[in-house]
């Protein structure tokens, strides 16, 4: 007999979810950096990582293995370490202020707003602001620079509380936090809580199309607990008060997409754009399960040809190293089952990081400065959707005729 229970349920619609997308086993978390002493303790969990899609309302997601609140409580990440990433931040402040027409009185809040790294533009601009930041040594940060910041998960109750405090927000900047809540129900009902009668909310998110499309499986990690279509993300929408009614598709995080919303009633017009990419979600199936079952033999299509890559480097005594400690590439080398026998390390910029190894692969993190040591033949950049940033900043490489190897959607060594 075998002991069955009962299936996970969806984290919006509550439906039973009895289909899988893709299951990579059991990894780590993939931002828990670990030491040498963590790992002779055995302080380096695995935790299932199994992405299921909801029969329902097709939302893909994963468990959450631990509480969100341990995740991102004292969150290491500050925004403004990434220089790509500041940018992002100012070109979007420039676009909306010209776009929405803000000044002196509207009023932007950014929910999860880390360090500041977005509103200081708006600030710059004499506009008025309010961040929302759950990490709370990340908001003294940000309110150490002069960026107005609440310590609070955003959700419907705190939202209830800023809203009877007055606030009506003119714009309401989520970028890239949707994909990462737990509770996308509660998180989204907020917004028409605290926009002003036509303000907006814009959303940022990873497009599951491309995820998809290109066989992006090292974006799916314990954290970013949805990947979301702009299907399964207006139907959230219509559940919480809230309409769709423009969209951009960005290239961020191999793909992503700028959802404006606005509260049900509320005046803006419906642009062309949104009802071609609802139309372009639909050719691709992505209404029906049988898009999302294709999945999981596509990965194993991915992961062969790496494997066959390292074996042959090995086997010819070539060296390799990898490039950035993100979580997409702790993914990507856990399911794959690489160790440090396989890459001698890794070279990141981040000073937090240098010293310690990442999760389960254990491969240790230096500075990028130290590739004139190591001289690595083979220079595997695993935030592949970086990879001409990478290649400039590490084109040293070229001089002892080293090369660059993206694994993702499929392997390819690249001339420096
Ligand atoms: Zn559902």
């Amino acid at each position: 007999m075998t002991d069955d229970p009962a299936p996970p349920r969806c984290r919006f619609c509550g439906a039973p979810l009895t289909t899988t997308f893709i299951d990579l086993g059991e990894t780590p978390l993939a931002n828990s950096f670990v030491t040498e002493a963590d790992v002779a303790a055995g302080r380096d969990r695995r935790y299932p990582l199994h992405a299921r899609v909801c029969g329902e309302c097709f939302l893909v997601q994963v468990d959450e293995p631990v509480r969100a609140e341990a995740i991102f409580s004292d969150y290491a990440y500050f925004s403004s370490f990434a220089a790509s990433w500041v940018e992002h931040a100012r070109r979007y402040a420039e676009a909306m202020i010209a776009r929405f027409r803000l000044g002196p009185r509207s009023l932007v809040v950014e929910i999860a707003s880390n360090d500041g790294y977005l509103l200081q533009h708006f600030i710059a601009a004499g506009i008025p602001t309010l961040g929302v930041e759950p990490a709370a040594n990340v908001a003294a940060a940000a309110i150490a620079k002069g960026v107005p910041t609440e310590v609070a998960f955003f959700g419907r109750a705190a939202a209830e509380r800023l809203a009877q405090r007055g606030v009506k927000a003119d714009l309401v900047a989520a970028n890239n936090v949707l994909a990462h809540v737990p509770d996308i129900r509660d998180f989204v009902a907020g917004f028409a809580l605290i926009l002003a009668p036509d303000g907006v909310a814009t959303f940022e998110f990873p497009h599951l199309l491309n995820l998809i499309r290109q066989t992006q499986f090292d974006t799916i990690y314990h954290e970013h607990f949805s990947y979301l279509s702009l299907m399964t993300v207006e139907t959230i929408f219509a559940a919480t008060g809230l309409r769709a009614f423009d969209v951009e598709e960005l290239p961020t995080h191999g793909g992503s997409l700028r959802l404006f919303a606005c509260r049900t009633r509320a005046a803006h017009r419906e642009a062309p754009r949104l009802a071609a990419l609802r139309a372009k979600e639909r050719e691709a199936g992505l209404d029906s399960l049988d898009a999302y079952r294709g999945f999981a033999p596509r990965v194993e299509a991915v992961k062969r040809p790496f494997l066959a890559f390292l074996a042959q480097a090995r086997a010819e005594g070539k060296s390799v190293a990898a490039y950035g400690a993100a979580a997409k590439g702790n993914t990507f080398l856990n399911v794959c089952g690489v160790t440090s026998a396989d890459i001698a390390c890794v070279f990141d910029r981040s000073t937090a990081k240098q010293g310690k190894l990442l999760p389960g692969s254990h491969i240790p993190i230096l500075a990028p400065e130290r590739i004139g040591e190591i001289k690595p033949d083979y220079l595997v950049v695993l935030p592949w959707n970086l990879i001409d940033e990478i290649k400039t900043n590490m084109k040293v490489i070229a001089e002892w005729g080293g090369r660059f190897v993206v694994a993702v959607p499929q392997t390819r060594v690249l001339a420096p």
